[in-house]
């Protein structure tokens, strides 16, 4: 037996909608440059940190317009359901993201989940203005593609003694999801761990990932039997 922790994704995976690419997409107007920025990462010619950096200098918007556009999306309507199962079970949750604190901090707020324990790029404001983005997990040594890698988080669970659960959407996923013990996939990720033949198991929302849990494992209170 072992005891479990799950790390989640947020943008698409936890919101709704990937809120840092939609609020990117809203508000730059020079789109053309915005897609082919997008395409580089994609294509692995740029880092996420190079993307979001490029991206902060494209935006043309202040903290109002980012409050605004937070405030008008939405979470999972089974995630609160899903943390309340982890903690009847001591079952550890962890929020990573190569986003930006700043939204995923005011959408745990909003929905009464602002004690989720997170990391993320941070969002650098000064009075109302969009400054920048700083990059307190970087670290080139470990990994060139991410601006805050999941792996790196995931790594510090599994040296614990954690089995690590995974669950993600997309391109900045792929770096945990060749690590953890076990992981849930959608979108992006899905077609990844396809075609690079890594054990997966679909799922839509987090009432999947809760079913997927109890019916293939047993899960006593903070540990798992596989
Ligand atoms: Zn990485």
């Amino acid at each position: 037996m072992r005891k479990i922790a799950i790390i989640s994704d947020f943008d698409g995976t936890i919101s709704r909608r990937d809120i840092g690419h939609h609020f990117f997409g809203t508000f730059i107007p020079d789109r053309e440059r915005w897609l082919e920025l997008l395409e580089q990462w994609r294509m692995g010619l740029i880092s996420s940190r190079e993307c979001l950096e490029h991206e902060m200098t494209l935006v043309r918007a202040d903290r109002e317009d980012l409050d605004v556009f937070v405030n008008g999306e939405s979470i999972d309507p089974y995630f609160k359901d899903f943390i309340d199962f982890c903690e009847r079970r001591s079952i550890v949750v962890l929020i990573t993201s190569d986003g930006l604190d700043y939204y995923i901090d005011r959408l745990l707020m909003r929905f009464g989940l602002g004690y989720l324990e997170f990391n993320a790029n941070r969002l650098r404001l000064a009075d109302t203005a969009l400054e920048g983005v700083e990059f307190p997990y970087f670290n080139a040594m470990e990994c060139t593609r991410c601006g805050n890698c999941k792996r790196f988080h995931l790594e510090k669970l599994k040296s614990k003694g954690y089995l690590t659960v995974y669950v993600g959407n997309g391109y900045s996923d792929r770096c945990p999801a060749e690590h953890a013990d076990i992981v849930l996939a959608k979108g992006e990720l899905l077609d990844h761990c396809r075609a690079q033949r890594i054990a997966h198991i679909q799922f839509e929302n987090f009432r999947d990932v809760e079913r997927e849990l109890t019916s293939r494992f047993i899960l006593h209170s903070g540990n798992i039997s596989l």
